[in-house]
């Protein structure tokens, strides 16, 4: 074998062009002495490009931020100064034709011989940085739009926010698609996709030139205005994107309409991050709910009076629940033709430290708008069940009477929903059997098919369903067979009006009618009067639940009824 020292020319240079790295080496005076294979590819020769600016180069070497170098800064130079290169990481450019090539630049002076007075050598990173920037674009981007994604626009916007603007010379565009989710589940996400990706481009083709538009997440879609006069051009802006999103879209042979919500907040005054600026957008968005044929909705001082108490309303609630200040109150549901109690409704309450005992219309809106209404659930579930296993044992009188529980619809996005409502019962101990829970016709909408699956698991368990405040949503008794309900809860508004109302009074016989028909109990709600009471034993309605026969009682009350008066007894009956 031979010393490396003796080692022959021809193996030395077999050895360099073996190498996947360009190698060079120069003397004192940065001539080259000795280069390799790769390291002619790779500069064409033009090797002088390390060590000295020159003109004649069809290189430039550029530093990692695109800077040209000075001659001081050039490799070859700073080894030859002294200096260690690791992997340092440099642009060659070509000159006219402007191909980008990154290096990785390794080096450092020669100390063992006197010829070689520094050795680098090169490494072609481009691949491995096209890489990177593809992946960079990836977390920047949406990929089905092609615009920038949430992060991207927060990020942007901040950006925005650190220059500082004049007050009113911007504004925040929330965008929100209607009934997007109707095209997904009736014509699939292929579709879905599709529309989301032509809504892109129309947005991006109608928004002004400067604003940045983004792709939140979902159907929800943003646009930052910039303009000398937001106010009287946001809305503007708004009824031309609404406009343009309403025109159909020709998608796989289907003509879609969709329609969409716009909020809009202008800036940049009060606001130090986008991500408040995104939520009052997005508040000023949910207003248009409420307003019929209305399109968008700017963010004002009376909202801002709202999100504020919401804000407090949300911190509250947060430790409501830690600190144990929410409360069940529990109202009877009475068989009406016996007056005898069937069952409960447990209601929630916050005994709140300053502002006392709070009622749901207070709070349950903040809890749903914050998903904080999920924690929420699992606590009423818990204590319903916890409560009435408890009086279970201690009153005979509790043996067969029921619990209705309300669950919202954030509660049915949980995977695990099944699961842990059978958990909830095996810990305490509850019968199934005795337990309703109470959606809205809103639930059924939201989740459509997958909510039909988690209807029937809990069913199985042994668990009762009704459908709350029935005549409020869809009002359909159409798409009531499909889902396994066992009872319909027939909101107050219709027994209210029932008795000066004829029109009213035909719907309810006829519900109450129909409910029978697919095998459901009727339970009427909100019976105030000896009237309500009267008409609603004439209809004969099972079940009811109002004022007339009790309030909603607390636990100390409701133990009091049972120790004493097991069957209710109506005034004046
Ligand atoms: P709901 O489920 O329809 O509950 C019935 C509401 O009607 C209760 O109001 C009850 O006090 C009221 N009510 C009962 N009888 C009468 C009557 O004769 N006349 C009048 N005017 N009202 C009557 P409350 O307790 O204020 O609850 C309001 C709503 O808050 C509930 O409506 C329910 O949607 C929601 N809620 C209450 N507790 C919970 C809970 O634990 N979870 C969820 N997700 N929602 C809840
Ligand atoms: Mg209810
Ligand atoms: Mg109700």
């Amino acid at each position: 074998m031979h010393d490396l020292v003796n080692l022959p020319h021809s193996i030395s240079l077999a050895v360099l062009n073996h190498l996947p790295d360009a190698i060079v080496v120069v003397n004192r005076e940065g001539q080259p002495l000795l280069c390799n294979g790769q390291a002619k590819q790779l500069l064409h020769n033009y090797l002088t490009s390390l060590w000295q600016v020159d003109e004649t180069s069809p290189f430039r070497i550029l530093d990692r931020h695109h800077c040209p170098l000075t001659p001081d800064q050039l490799p070859l130079r700073r080894v030859l100064a002294g200096d260690v290169l690791e992997n340092e990481e440099f642009i060659l450019l070509q000159v006219g034709g402007g191909a980008v090539v990154w290096v990785a630049i390794s080096g450092g002076p020669c100390q063992d011989t006197t010829e070689a007075a520094g050795i680098i050598s090169v490494r072609n990173i481009t691949r491995r940085k096209q890489q990177e920037t593809q992946l960079h674009q990836q977390a920047l981007h949406d990929q089905l739009t092609g615009l920038s994604n949430r992060n991207a626009f927060v990020n942007q916007v901040n950006a925005v926010l650190a220059q500082g603007r004049s007050p009113n010379s911007l504004a925040l565009l929330f965008i929100d698609l209607d009934r997007f989710k109707e095209v997904n589940d009736n014509l699939g996400h292929g579709v879905g996709n599709e529309l989301l990706a032509e809504l892109g481009h129309r947005l991006r083709r109608l928004a002004p030139a400067h604003s940045l538009v983004a792709r939140l997440g979902g159907d929800e879609f943003a646009v930052l205005l910039e303009h000398s006069d937001c106010p009287t051009q946001a809305p503007i802006l708004a009824s031309q994107l609404r406009d343009l999103i309403a025109q159909p879209f020709d998608l796989q042979q289907h003509d879609i309409y969709i329609d969409a919500s716009i909020g809009i907040a202008l800036g940049p005054a009060q606001y130090l991050h986008a991500e408040d600026w995104l939520r009052d957008a997005d508040t000023a968005m949910y207003q248009i709910k409420n307003i019929p044929d209305s399109h968008w909705f700017v963010f004002d001082g009376a909202l801002q009076v709202k999100q504020n108490q919401r804000l407090q309303v949300e911190m509250g609630l947060r430790q409501a629940l830690q600190n144990g200040e929410l409360r069940l109150h529990y109202q009877p549901i009475v068989t009406i033709s016996t007056q005898a109690i069937h069952g409960f409704e447990a209601l929630v309450r916050w005994q709140h430290p300053e502002r006392g005992l709070l009622m749901p219309g207070q709070f349950i809106d903040t809890a749903e708008a914050t998903g904080l209404i999920i924690p929420l659930g699992w606590w009423v579930l818990e204590e319903a069940c916890r409560q009435m296993q408890a009086w279970t044992q201690a009153f005979p009188a509790m043996a067969d009477l029921t619990i209705s529980v309300n669950m919202s619809s954030k509660q049915f996005s949980q995977k695990n929903l099944v699961q842990r409502v059978g958990d909830t019962l095996a810990r305490t101990g509850f019968d199934p059997h005795r337990l309703k829970i109470e959606i809205t016709e809103g639930v059924l909408i939201d989740h459509s098919e997958s909510i039909i699956t988690i209807l029937e698991q809990l069913r199985d368990m042994g668990i009762r369903l009704a459908v709350d405040d029935f005549g409020t949503g869809y009002s359909s008794l159409s798409y009531l067979h499909r889902f396994p309900f066992d009872s319909l809860k027939i909101d107050r508004s219709f027994i209210e009006n029932a008795d000066q109302d004829y029109e009213k009074l035909e719907i309810l016989q006829s519900v109450v009618r129909l409910a029978w028909n697919l095998g459901l109990d009727v339970v009427a709600e909100g019976i105030e009067t000896q009237r309500h009471y009267a008409q609603l034993k004439a209809l004969r309605c099972e079940l009811g639940q109002g004022y007339l026969f009790s309030r909603p009682l607390t636990p100390a009350a409701v133990e009091d009824i049972l120790v004493n008066q097991p069957t209710l007894q109506l005034p004046n009956s």
